[in-house]
């Protein structure tokens, strides 16, 4: 774990705390799995990670659990349609490119696109209040397995 993902996890946790949710073993570990992975993680993902060290854990119990992060606004839900979403220990604003191939999400940072924002407010009429701009293309690992 790297100090910084050790960090945040730490003002996580010290949320989680603030409010009245009950740490868990489970939840702490769901929590420490989706703060050290940067792949921005499905469920799924994340019961597969964790299922041998708690066998009695359900994707239900991880959808709970993501559920009342989420709440407590520690992670944010990446939705996409009709598949499953994928989850961010990044709540600050940030965008993402993603791979075609493996489905890999990754972070990077890049001024706010706020200027897109007022001209669609102005050109609308609407009450703008966020917007989400995704890069799409082919990740490293992807792009050397096809040089092959
Ligand atoms: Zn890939
Ligand atoms: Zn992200």
């Amino acid at each position: 774990m790297t100090m910084s993902s050790n960090h945040r996890l730490h003002d996580a946790v010290e949320a989680l705390k603030s409010t009245r949710v009950r740490m868990t073993p489970q939840r702490h570990a769901i929590l420490e799995f989706l703060y050290e992975s940067s792949i921005h993680p499905t469920a799924d993902d994340i019961y597969k990670a964790l299922e041998g060290r708690f066998p009695n854990m359900s994707v239900a119990t991880v959808y709970n659990n993501l559920r009342v992060f989420k709440e407590v606004g520690i992670v944010k839900e990446l939705t996409y349609g009709d598949s499953s979403s994928r989850f961010d220990s990044v709540t600050t604003d940030h965008y993402h490119v993603i791979c075609n191939d493996c489905g890999k999400i990754v972070d990077f940072h890049y001024p706010g696109l706020n200027e897109v924002e007022s001209l669609a407010e102005h050109v609308t009429g609407f009450k703008v209040n966020g917007h989400r701009m995704e890069i799409h293309g082919t990740c490293p690992d992807c792009k050397g397995e096809l040089a092959h």
